[in-house]
């Protein structure tokens, strides 16, 4: 059966998309640690990052900092953080968080409540800033 996120990237289900290459595809995480909070997905359904092939490992990260810079033009913070978990969907994925502390990347706490509008503004803030850095 196919993943959420591949559901997500073939737009059988929503969410709220940042931007996607031929192989890759970047979201907002529906439960997010901070604003603007995003998973970045190989295309082709893999289960482990870590048997995704060189080349498509390669791609995925290349995007995601292409990702990580637009996220850090449009929420405040430090930097960019970036963890690999994989215990909840067996969908290769990347999370990049906007972080000003070791405890904003704290998976265990709770996560934010926001309100459609909100994740819709944010994802398209982000959205248009990857478009303006990669025209
Ligand atoms: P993990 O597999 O442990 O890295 O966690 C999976 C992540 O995917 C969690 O942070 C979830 O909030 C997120 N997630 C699960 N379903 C969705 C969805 N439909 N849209 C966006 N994010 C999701």
């Amino acid at each position: 059966m196919a993943s959420i996120f591949t559901k997500i990237i073939k737009g059988e289900i929503p969410s709220y998309k940042i931007a996607e290459n031929d192989q890759c595809f970047a979201f907002l995480d529906i439960n997010p640690l901070a604003k603007g909070h995003t998973l970045v997905v190989p295309k082709k359904e893999i289960d482990y990052l870590f048997d995704v092939e060189d080349e498509l490992y390669r791609l995925l990260f290349t995007f995601s900092k292409q990702v990580a810079k637009a996220i850090e033009k449009v929420i405040p913070c430090e930097r960019v953080g970036i963890a690999v978990l994989g215990l909840e969907v067996p969908h290769a994925h990347i999370h990049l968080i906007p972080i000003n502390s070791i405890y904003d990347i704290e998976f265990s706490r709770p996560k934010l409540k926001l309100s459609e509008e909100e994740f819709k503004d944010i994802a398209s803030g982000i959205r248009q800033e990857y478009e303006k850095i990669n025209q």
